[in-house]
């Protein structure tokens, strides 16, 4: 059976999803569960972006040994050194860098003759070579590039020294047939392309990405690149937990598999929905919630025989479980990190403590404590340890059908000064954010606010994400509560706190 590398770039391409911006903690969290999910290479940034990207590809370097970590680079000398200085500490640093390829952007983008973009790419391959083990180079819009042309660049980039040839469909324009084509015709006229791997990158505007990626590895194709949920630029990326599943059910027919750990798949769909705000749609295949219900009275019957009759995948396949009843008020501390480590959640000994308080304290309120409860809280609490520039302190809103709203807030800022506001609305929320915007004395517009229960019950915990332009930046943010209205400010504030970072660590334009 043929091994498929899963080259993972949900913090990468993934991040360039419109109003995703994820902080440093939420980029680790999901780097600790794309590490669990056993995937062969993550995509941690594109370290020469801004200070922010930088850091938080260093971290990850740093922390994750199971899987290769690469960051993403311009072919300019200043962006090799940038990914190096973040990638070094690595278990085996790796460089993804890329140059256009195809005659528009050559000729409107970059400006450049064939001659002078060959000559670009085997400087920078030559530049990286002497410090990165490991060069995977990408051909931008290669599926729009002339083929003899395509077969000639890689050729010398081969030589001048990368190990992975990637052929991105960046605008996600190509035909399964016509994608596998470019792969065979690169085997048959390149001479070098069995010193190499060959990779795959799909975008999904036609939806077809999936279909093109399984395409490639027919072709010839050792690596897959995607995200998780498939997020990323437009209508995103290859959904690398449909392509893994596809792989694993039909490897009668495609003879190749992955080394992904299926199981932590729908934890890892979880995760990156949550920490993005980008819902999963029900009919999703593989991770969404009607993936696996059976509607139709044939169909019950059939799967109620024999489950085979109409479910080509199992739920535990992808590590579904039912979230059943766990802990209450009564549970002690050491059923609390059982069931911690049960569920994966990975908590230093030193915190346990402190956690534990926080949880009873919810247990007290509500009177079934179910997995998903504790995963939103112990993300909660970790991630409210950082950049916090405003911190909510009260509120008070009060609301009567025939009253006006008004809403009462007291925040500390980022000198633990005490700041006190009140306001009216036409509604609560909008005598809330009304409130928030006069403490914070920057005019904030909403684009989008979403309220959605963690697990089901009228105790429920409250969940928000709001995406805001806060100060002409958009941005978006997210608040877990057990009241609505408690949720919705902190969502408000959390999205405040994240242009405040980002203003620290100014971003520049990527592509990719
Ligand atoms: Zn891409």
């Amino acid at each position: 059976m043929r091994k498929i590398n899963i080259f993972d770039t949900t913090l990468r391409d993934g991040e360039q999803s419109a109003g995703v911006n994820l902080n440093f903690t939420e980029k680790l969290e999901i780097a600790r569960q794309l590490e669990r999910l056993n995937v062969d290479i993550i995509e941690a940034g594109f370290p020469a972006a801004s200070k922010g990207d930088f850091a938080s590809v260093a971290e990850i370097a740093r922390e994750i040994k199971g899987c290769s970590v690469t960051g993403l680079a311009r072919s300019v000398l200043k962006d090799i050194d940038a990914a190096w200085e973040a990638l070094k500490h690595g278990a085996e640093p790796r460089l993804h860098l890329f140059i256009a390829t195809s005659p528009i952007h050559r000729i409107h983008k970059l400006k450049q003759t064939k001659e002078e973009v060959i000559e670009t790419a085997v400087r920078t391959v030559q530049y990286a070579a002497a410090k990165f083990p490991v060069i995977q180079w990408s051909a931008e819009d290669a599926c729009r590039t002339e083929l003899d042309f395509l077969a000639e660049i890689v050729e010398e980039v081969i030589k001048a020294g990368a190990k992975v040839i990637n052929i991105p469909d960046t605008v996600g324009y190509i035909s399964p047939q016509e994608y596998g084509n470019i792969f065979t015709y690169l085997r048959e006229h390149v001479p070098s392309i069995n010193k190499i791997e060959l990779s795959a990158h799909c975008h999904d505007d036609l939806g077809m990405s999936i279909a093109n990626s399984l395409a490639a590895v027919s072709a010839g194709a050792s690596q897959v690149e995607g995200t998780i949920n498939g997020i990323g630029e437009r209508a995103g990326n290859a959904a690398l937990e449909e392509f893994a599943v596809a792989l694993h059910i039909r490897k009668d027919f495609y003879e190749a598999e992955t080394r992904m750990n299926l199981k932590e798949i729908s934890r890892t769909s979880s995760l990156v929905s949550k920490l993005t705000g980008m819902a999963v749609p029900a009919n999703k295949a593989v991770v969404g919630r009607n993936a696996f219900a059976h509607e139709s009275g044939i169909h019950q019957d059939g799967v109620l025989k024999e489950k085979t009759t109409y479910e080509i995948i199992s739920p535990e396949l992808v590590g579904l479980q039912n979230n059943t009843m766990v802990l209450g008020k009564h549970s002690g501390r050491h059923a609390f990190r059982n069931r911690l480590n049960e569920i994966g959640l990975s908590v230093p000994e030193n915190e346990i403590n402190h956690l534990f308080t926080v949880f009873k304290e919810l247990a007290d309120r509500k009177k079934e404590m179910t997995d998903d409860d504790l995963a939103a809280i112990i993300l909660e609490e970790k991630l409210s340890k950082e950049q916090q520039y405003y911190r909510l302190d009260s509120i008070q809103v009060q609301y009567g059908t025939n009253q006006v709203p008004t809403a009462t807030v007291t925040l500390s800022g980022c000198q633990n000064e005490r700041i006190q506001e009140a306001s009216t609305g036409s509604g609560s929320i909008e005598a809330l954010y009304n409130t928030l915007e006069k403490c914070m004395d920057e005019t904030a517009s909403l684009l989008d606010y979403r309220i959605q229960s963690v697990g089901a019950g009228r105790d429920a915990l409250a969940q928000v994400y709001v995406k805001l332009v806060f100060g002409g930046i958009e941005t978006s943010g997210r608040g877990l509560a057990q009241d609505v209205l408690e949720a919705s400010a902190k969502a408000y504030i959390n999205a405040v706190n994240r242009v405040l970072y980002m203003e620290e660590t100014k971003k520049i334009a990527v592509t990719g």
